[in-house]
């Protein structure tokens, strides 16, 4: 039995978009036309290596009932009844409403697993109501942007443990309470130019271990998971055409397009960038970086074919420089040295790759944060612009995976890049958040919570 999620929540907040990038156009037609009183749509959708049968229930609040309380009963009563687990979307732009209030208390009292997602949250103009839907009592708010097609890994993320996956697909996984309980596996992706030796690292790391599961299909057109057990911890390694099993090189080169290598990117947690020693970073390599960055990933850069390397401490300190000097977001990131070819040096990238997981997924308690943040100020106070002195006034970090933190500030439009810059490096040094992207979003106002 596939898994059945009913989208649910007030109008306007974004349930037919989600809905369409899940289910497809082709199977789910929106009707423009307002007020036109729709048959709930159903179809199957795929998120990366997800599939379930979703229900969208936009427009059934103009089906029934009189009061518009009453409205949204009947809907939210069907979706309760029919579904497996209720996808609650909020407008994080709108911010909280009494009716999204009404909405959370309905689902909150049935028995079914509840999943929020705050829409609308691209470029962080969402981060306030991302803030507040925490309020709603229904955990952290995963955010998404249904139209951009962003934080769909984090929405997988909350959703899979409901479809039994992955751990029912791995063995030792779902009955004995691993050792990663709680935590879920680690999606790591390896990206690179072609022929830097992404397959030979692929079969070396998959060589060494047993693999518990098949490919999967589904993660995209072209590309497949492969789930394994390292230590004890699980691995989803996503894998594009032809990384394991080689196919015609030509064949391969095609297959592997920019847009491979972004989805890889996009299902990942940990982003392996494999580079060519002997040719040392070029600016593909960076643009990949970039790319990880931007997607808010936790990157390790490792260093490939390091066996052919004749100035081994001129080149690695060639390619620090470089990164660090193309790329200061991504400051202290991990550089290993290896060789796929030989296996040297292979050893060391998984523990790598998880201890930058560790940091990624990094919390920093609103205590601490707003007395860092009083120290930090008072060292260095914000400058003073127009006259007025900036004020910042509390901070709380809003979302792990990265650290994402909301700065409420008295002006935040007023405060300089060059400001962010030296409290996202205060934190980085002070929280040991090294090597993965940290966001900051400036609210205007105070704590919201007082
Ligand atoms: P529904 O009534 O909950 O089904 O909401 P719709 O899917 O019809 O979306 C309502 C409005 O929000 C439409 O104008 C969408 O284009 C817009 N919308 C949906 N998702 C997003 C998003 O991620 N970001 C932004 N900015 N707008 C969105
Ligand atoms: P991909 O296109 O990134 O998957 O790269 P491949 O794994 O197909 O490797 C491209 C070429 O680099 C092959 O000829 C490999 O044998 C070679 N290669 C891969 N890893 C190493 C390494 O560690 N050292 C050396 N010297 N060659 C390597």
């Amino acid at each position: 039995m596939p898994l059945t999620v009913a989208i649910v929540g007030r109008p306007n907040v974004g349930k037919s978009t989600l809905f369409n990038r899940l289910v497809g156009r082709r199977q789910a037609l929106v009707h423009p036309t307002p007020g036109v009183t729709r048959d709930r749509r159903e179809g199957e959708a795929a998120l990366l290596g997800l599939s379930f049968r979703a229900i969208d229930t936009a427009g059934l609040e103009d089906a029934g009932g009189e009061t518009l309380a009453g409205r949204m009963q009947a809907q939210t009563a069907r979706a309760i009844d029919e579904a497996d687990l209720l996808l609650m979307l909020v407008d994080a732009r709108a911010g909280v409403t009494p009716l999204d209030a009404h909405f959370a208390d309905a689902l909150r009292r049935s028995a079914k697993p509840v999943v929020l997602a705050a829409n609308k949250c691209e470029g962080g103009a969402g981060a306030a109501g991302l803030v507040e839907a925490w309020r709603l009592g229904l955990g952290e708010p995963v955010p998404i942007s249904a139209e951009h097609g962003e934080g769909l890994s984090a929405l997988f993320d909350a959703l899979a443990p409901h479809a039994g996956l992955p751990r029912d697909a791995v063995e030792g996984g779902a009955g004995d309470g691993g050792a990663d309980d709680g935590e879920g596996a680690l999606n790591l992706a390896i990206v690179g130019r072609p022929n830097v030796g992404k397959s030979t690292l692929v079969n070396r790391l998959l060589g060494e271990e047993r693999v518990l599961t098949g490919p999967e299909p589904g993660v995209t057109r072209d590309a497949v998971w492969v789930a394994w057990s390292w230590r004890g911890r699980e691995i989803r390694l996503i894998d594009t055409a032809g990384l394991r099993r080689k196919a015609r090189v030509t064949e391969r080169l095609e297959r592997l397009t920019a847009g491979d290598t972004h989805n890889a990117i996009r299902f990942a947690h940990v982003a392996v960038l494999l580079v060519d020693g002997v040719e040392g970073l070029e600016k593909n390599d960076l643009t990949i970086a970039r790319q990880i960055a931007e997607e808010g990933r936790a990157m390790v850069l490792a260093v490939n074919k390091w066996d052919a390397v004749a100035d081994r401490g001129g080149r690695i300190g060639e390619i620090r420089d470089r990164l660090e000097r193309s790329l200061p977001q991504l400051r202290g990131i991990p550089v290993r040295t290896l060789s796929a070819l030989s296996g040297r040096g292979v050893e060391r990238l998984l523990p790598t790759v998880f201890e930058i997981y560790e940091i990624w997924n990094g919390r920093v308690d609103t205590g601490p944060l707003n007395r860092w943040l009083a120290g930090t100020v008072d060292r260095h106070p914000p400058p003073i612009v127009e006259g007025r002195r900036l004020r910042l006034r509390y901070m709380t970090q809003i979302k792990t995976r990265p650290p994402t933190f909301a700065l409420f500030a008295s002006r935040p439009a007023a405060v300089p890049e060059s400001y962010l810059r030296y409290l996202t490096n205060g934190l980085r040094e002070d929280f040991g958040l090294t090597g993965v992207p940290i966001r900051i979003a400036l609210r205007k106002g105070r704590n919201p919570y007082v």
